[in-house]
């Protein structure tokens, strides 16, 4: 607002000046002119009066001669002669007077002037009719009689020799001198002040214009100054941020690249070149492709280019190869850059190597495993626990309920095992009980089949989808399978190797829980009965 005043004011200033500029050039031009006019007009006037003043000599000799010349030729060659002075002279007198157009007095005569050519009977215009006049009648009457002839040119000799005419023209001349020199004066003097009024006008255009402009030039210069400081400022602020964060990207222990908008790779800091084997320039310009090891799901990479392209951060895990082609376990983030008109720039990938990590995993997960198998097994035989038994029961409880199948349980109990102990010891029962449970193993071949021991020496196997029949053989085929195995049975027991009872139940299973502990309970049955009716036999 305040520079479109400026503008305007110095517009105003810069016009004016322009046109009073103009005016005066205008004033000087027209005084040249008249300068120039006037310097003809007199000298002019006094070329005229300077070939009359010659003229009328030549016209007064000449009419001597023709007053005095006898030969008739001579004669009238002079008159011819005298005649065409006297036309010249006429004209010249005529022009010289004549005011108007065509007139070389552009402003007319002065007063001065206008006195000596026309005041009263003594004035030069009378002059010079009468001298011409004289002239004339010389001519005319020359021919004629001699007394006239004399009079006429003693008038003309008497003019032309004392002078007046002479003094007439000469006066004439000298006050056109005057006023030529008076006028010279004058238009010097106007052009002087109009050289005055020049500088004048650039003065006040100086003050009024450039005064205003450079002061305002001044200002904004200094205004542009400080804006230039200021940037400077913000560019060195800038510069030493920026090269705090690349130091800090450069030094973080975590790998970080830089790409363009596709993924081609403009940075990648020391951590990244370590983790990868490549140096600065093997990267620089390769694609981000470079680490991939192809064994990383394609869905994870789509997933990855959806999301950053839809300009979101995305994390996750891969497999990268390094440059000497072994592999590891990564865990990837990748932003993308936005620039100021929140497009993407490129992106930054954040990568650190979990192979130790994933390791560890690994192994946890082995050990989970392994500690989930030991809650389940029983240490000393191998088999399936109390607990693991009960689980599988309740399972294969509800799975042969639904497929309407049938569910076998066998329960087994080894005969005088206390007279084993008491005979040969402890450890002795304990290899005995590890011996009878692979015999109960080897005789099981099916996937479903499931043995465990119950308690003490005590076990059980569970038959799914095995009718009454099928158990019994199974059964049959473990007592005799143990019996096969020659232990040495405690020498005041009949049997002379040890030998087990078992107790068969058969159930179709239905909705009721407590169809479970009535499965257990008959096979415990059928076992107190084999036992009853003299051991190392099979009871359905
Ligand atoms: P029966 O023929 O009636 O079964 O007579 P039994 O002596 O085997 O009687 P019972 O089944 O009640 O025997 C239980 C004995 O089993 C008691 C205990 O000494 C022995 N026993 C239980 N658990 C273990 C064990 O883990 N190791 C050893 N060595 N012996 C055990
Ligand atoms: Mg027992
Ligand atoms: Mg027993």
């Amino acid at each position: 607002m305040e520079q479109d005043n400026l503008i305007t004011h110095l517009t105003v200033r810069y016009t004016l000046v322009l046109g009073m500029l103009a005016v005066l050039a205008a004033g000087m031009y027209v005084i040249g002119v008249n300068q120039r006019q006037l310097n003809d007009h007199s000298s002019e006037l006094i070329n005229i009066s300077g070939r009359q003043r010659m003229l009328s000599q030549r016209a007064a000799l000449l009419s001597q001669n023709l007053a005095t010349e006898q030969d008739q030729s001579k004669r009238d060659a002079l008159r011819r002669d005298l005649q065409k002075i006297i036309e010249t002279m006429g004209a010249a007198h005529q022009r010289l007077l004549a005011e108007g157009p065509g007139s070389m007095h552009p402003k007319g005569l002065s007063a001065e002037l206008r006195q000596i050519y026309f005041g009263g009977e003594e004035s030069l215009d009378m002059r010079v009719r009468q001298y011409l006049t004289g002239a004339q009648n010389l001519i005319d009457a020359a021919d004629a009689q001699p007394e006239l002839v004399d009079r006429l040119l003693w008038d003309i000799l008497a003019q032309a020799r004392n002078g007046k005419l002479l003094a007439g023209l000469d006066s004439a001349v000298d006050q056109q001198q005057i006023e030529s020199e008076a006028n010279l004066k004058r238009l010097k003097t106007q052009q002087q002040l109009g050289l005055v009024l020049t500088l004048l006008i650039l003065g006040y255009s100086f003050w009024s214009i450039f005064r205003p402009m450079t002061r305002r030039l001044r200002m904004e210069l200094i205004a542009l100054h400080e804006i230039q400081q200021d940037l400077e400022k913000r560019v060195e602020e800038n510069t030493r941020e920026v090269r705090r964060l690349a130091s800090a990207i450069q030094a973080s222990a975590e790998s970080i690249i830089i790409t363009d908008q596709r993924a081609k790779i403009e940075f990648a800091n020391a951590a990244c070149q370590r983790l990868n084997g490549y140096r600065m320039e093997e990267l620089v310009g390769e694609n981000a492709r470079i680490f991939q090891s192809g064994r990383t799901l394609r869905a994870i990479y789509n997933e990855l280019w959806d999301a950053i392209q839809a300009k979101k951060i995305w994390s996750g895990e891969m497999i990268n190869q390094r440059k000497d082609g072994t592999h590891y376990d990564t865990h990837l983030t990748i932003a993308p850059i936005l620039d100021a008109q929140d497009d993407i720039d490129g992106f930054v990938g954040i990568q650190s190597d979990i192979s130790k990590i994933k390791e560890y995993e690994r192994q946890l997960q082995a050990a989970n495993q392994d500690l989930e198998r030991l809650v389940v097994t029983d240490s000393l035989t191998q088999l399936a626990n109390r607990r693991r038994f009960d689980e599988v029961l309740s399972l294969e409880w509800r799975r042969c309920w639904r497929d309407g199948a049938e569910l076998s349980l066998i329960m087994i109990d080894i005969d005088h095992f206390k007279k084993y102990n008491d005979s040969y010891g402890h450890q002795q029962g304990d290899v005995c009980l590890k011996r009878v449970a692979d015999a109960i193993k080897s005789v099981l071949q099916r996937a479903g089949d499931v043995a465990a021991r119950y308690g003490g020496e005590e076990f059980a196997v569970l038959l799914p989808e095995a009718d009454i029949n099928g158990a019994r053989e199974i059964a049959e085929l473990i007592r005799t399978e143990v019996m096969s195995l020659g232990i040495h049975a405690a020498p005041e027991v009949q049997n002379e190797h040890v030998t087990v009872s078992l107790g068969i139940a058969t159930i179709r299973p239905d909705s009721s829980h407590a169809g479970q502990d009535e499965l257990v309970a008959r096979a415990d049955a059928a076992l107190y009965r084999a036992k009853n009716e003299g051991r190392n036999r099979v009871c359905a």
